[in-house]
């Protein structure tokens, strides 16, 4: 049994065939699947599609990407939304100084505000990070984003980075780009990290993994990244299947009711 813990089933990408895509996840071995949006519209989507499946659970909140064009009513609507018992985290939220599509100061800010936003609802956050370590770390830090931790998704830094948010209590969820060729220091970090910290995810409909690797990704294909850290671990299938999905229910309380 494993989780996707990070897909976005909301995107048009999926719009023609998702029932399809849902059962071929079943068919893997993937029997939960945690669908993140990224902006108000597509985080109503997500939840929307929660609702009509059992075993998927909805991540709301506004993309670095998105936060530009956020006002302080829409995050006030998006909290209502969060109180819904589908909604498991907070997220994704970050900083993107890799494509800068909302101005660096403005990301700052909203994701700070979305942090404070979190702890809040007691919800735990989903982190996107991309060429601003420093800057996620310091947010991290000063805003106390310890006190509800979460995942810092689709990670790719190397072990002095997973070793920082490890140390403030989050797990690492690491995406198809491990079966890459040239992922080497990914590896090599994956190696290292303690396997109660780990957990799995596609970011479907982006990166899918080898063999599928250019194509459109899709939550069965968690299992080819499942695949990869058996080799890197020396385990067996199930075992990572095993100790992934335990850790991923943990994260987001899937066998708690109530959030507290
Ligand atoms: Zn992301
Ligand atoms: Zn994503």
């Amino acid at each position: 049994m494993l989780i996707d813990t990070h897909a976005h089933l909301e995107m048009p990408e999926f719009e023609a065939d998702l029932p399809r895509i849902i059962q071929r996840a079943e068919e893997a071995g993937v029997h939960t699947i945690m669908t993140v949006g990224t902006d108000p519209a597509s985080c109503r989507k997500t939840l929307e599609i929660s609702e009509a499946y059992p075993n998927i659970f909805a991540i709301i909140g506004v993309h670095p990407h998105n936060v530009a064009e956020v006002n302080e009513k829409d995050l006030d609507a998006l909290k209502k939304v969060a109180q819904h018992e589908k909604v498991k985290a907070w997220g994704e939220v970050g900083l993107d100084f890799y494509r800068n599509l909302s101005p660096p100061a403005i990301q700052q800010e909203k994701f700070r505000q979305q942090i404070m936003i979190a702890k809040e609802m007691k919800l735990p956050l989903v982190i996107h990070s991309r060429s601003a370590t420093q800057e996620t770390i310091t947010c991290l830090q000063e805003e106390g984003a310890r006190e509800v931790g979460g995942v810092i998704h689709c990670f790719s830094g190397d072990q002095k980075t997973a070793a920082s948010y490890l140390e403030m209590g989050f797990v690492i969820s690491i995406p198809g780009v491990i079966t890459f060729t040239k992922a080497d220091g990914l590896r090599k970090v994956v190696g290292g990290l303690p396997l109660d910290r780990i957990i799995l995810e596609t970011d479907a409909p982006f990166l899918a993994p080898v063999p599928h690797r250019g194509k459109r990704n899709e939550p069965a294909y968690v299992r080819f990244t499942a695949e990869a850290i058996a080799q890197i671990r020396r385990l067996d299938i199930t075992e990572v299947a095993n100790i992934t999905t335990t850790n991923a229910r943990k994260v987001f309380r899937l066998d708690n009711d109530r959030r507290d």
